[in-house]
């Protein structure tokens, strides 16, 4: 029996374990998305205790306790942090299986130097430590100790980047902190408050000056280092419509008509075309989620709000569509470098052969299939997730792991990737299905921890 969780977790072979601790364990981080809040890295937040920085808001713990049968007032609720990671500990200690359980262990290892399991008997312990030890781990040693370069928060293009203009001007952290531009709100045109929102960009009174005005804030954007853009969606909406039509649909909505679902695709597809023209002409990378659906408990939804651990896997999104949109973008020679993230893994070989289609000599990898995202980030989907880019692509130019995360403990998944990925490519070495060639193999494996995501971003 191998020990829990120790030196060699998840590397069954001696070619992993080389690849693991030689190559891709040194590697710096690019953290191209995630969710933290950049206002906590300027004021390098400190967190009280373990559960403000675990459970706060990381709805991946939300779910599992939910799942195990936890109380609401234990996840969200009224009770203190302590009782919250006690439930917490309860909940995690027969999680056998689950990814959570991993990266707890990870980031208990990895940050407060715990080596023991967390389970209900040791709660009481592990409380204590971390408590200690995070007074000594604000948000900055955090990610520097993480050994982190550079990290993409995602933004609305009406956000006035306050804090990564104060982070620009701070000499003394060393890590890039770079705005994502995801301007989701001004694609939403059926959703109720998106007058407000127009509001918001300066006022609007025409489809010309709404490309306008995401032009002028996407600038802003670029002024303070922004190297990707990001949306977000459902499906992908791929209608075509004359300028006019546009136009008038977007007159319309000015008016408080709202669009029928075909007039919404148009919109969506044709603002969606203006900015991958854009993202284009500046040179920064488009990426595209689909494949989710949102806030499916509607009771729970009223209560929390988004992001709340109600979301699940969507149906697999229309290939043609997504064709047809990149085709759009491509006709004119305006496809910006791409990422696609869906998350349902039906997607994952369709997804693999339309990139194909559209990939060209200006960049190794140009269109890109995104990390194996949110319900697939464990070992069975980035193992399928890899071995499907590797089947019908070329894994060597794949830009590599994200976190995605609100939690300044998250790094972790990086080792916890690099490692499934050092597995992976350790046992075709291992079965004689590609060979021990050393140069080779340091550099798909420096490659995908670190170095091609720091060249396809332009971050080098
Ligand atoms: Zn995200």
């Amino acid at each position: 029996m191998r020990p829990f969780m120790d030196r060699d977790f998840l590397l069954s072979s001696e070619t992993a374990r080389h690849l693991y601790h030689d190559y891709a364990a040194g590697m710096p981080i690019i953290d191209y998305h995630c969710h933290l809040n950049p206002r906590d890295i300027y004021d390098n937040r400190r967190f009280e205790n373990i559960s403000q920085a675990w459970l706060g808001e990381d709805h991946y713990k939300w779910r599992l306790m939910r799942s195990a049968g936890v109380e609401e007032r234990y996840i969200t609720g009224d009770a203190s942090d302590y009782e919250k990671f006690r439930k917490w500990a309860g909940t995690l200690e027969l999680a056998a299986g689950n990814p959570l359980y991993h990266w707890s262990h990870l980031e208990l290892r990895n940050y407060f130097g715990y080596r023991g399991v967390l389970n209900s008997d040791t709660a009481d312990e592990v409380w204590e430590l971390c408590n200690e030890k995070l007074k000594a781990l604000p948000a900055r040693t955090l990610i520097l100790d993480s050994n982190v370069r550079a990290l993409c928060t995602t933004d609305d293009p009406a956000d006035s980047l306050v804090w990564h203009r104060k982070l620009s001007g701070d000499q003394g952290f060393p890590v890039k902190v770079l705005p994502g531009f995801r301007p989701d709100r001004a694609l939403e045109i059926g959703e109720a408050a998106y007058l407000d929102y127009m509001e918001r960009l300066g006022g609007v009174n025409s489809f010309a000056q709404l490309r306008e005005r995401l032009e002028e804030r996407l600038k802003f954007f670029l002024s303070l280092g922004c190297r990707v853009s990001d949306h977000g969606m459902e499906a992908v909406p791929f209608v075509r419509a004359t300028e006019e039509e546009v136009s008038a649909i977007f007159a319309r909505r000015l008016k408080g008509i709202m669009p029928d679902k075909s007039e919404e695709d148009k919109f969506k597809t044709a603002l969606l075309i203006e900015l991958g023209h854009m993202y284009h002409r500046f040179g920064i990378v488009m990426q595209l989620h689909f494949g989710v659906i949102r806030d499916n408990s509607s009771r729970l939804f009223r209560e929390l709000g988004p992001n709340a651990g109600i979301d699940s896997i969507g149906d697999t999104v229309s290939i043609k569509d997504l064709a047809g949109l990149l085709d759009a973008l491509d006709e004119t020679d305006e496809l910006a470098s791409t990422v696609l993230y869906s998350l349902n893994p039906g997607d994952n070989a369709a997804i693999e052969t339309v990139m194909g289609a559209f990939q060209d000599s200006r960049a190794v990898g140009r269109i890109q299939h995104g990390s194996a995202w949110w319900f697939n980030d464990h070992k069975q989907g980035m193992i399928s997730h890899m071995t499907s880019l590797a089947s019908e692509g070329y894994l060597a130019g794949f830009i590599g792991m994200l976190t995605d995360s609100r939690s300044f403990l998250s790094y972790a998944r990086h080792e916890y990737f690099r490692r499934v990925l050092c597995e992976l490519i350790g046992s075709w070495v291992e079965n004689g299905e590609y060979p021990a060639d050393e140069k080779a193999l340091r550099t798909i494996i420096e490659g995908i921890c670190f170095k091609n995501a720091e060249r396809y971003f332009k971050l080098d």
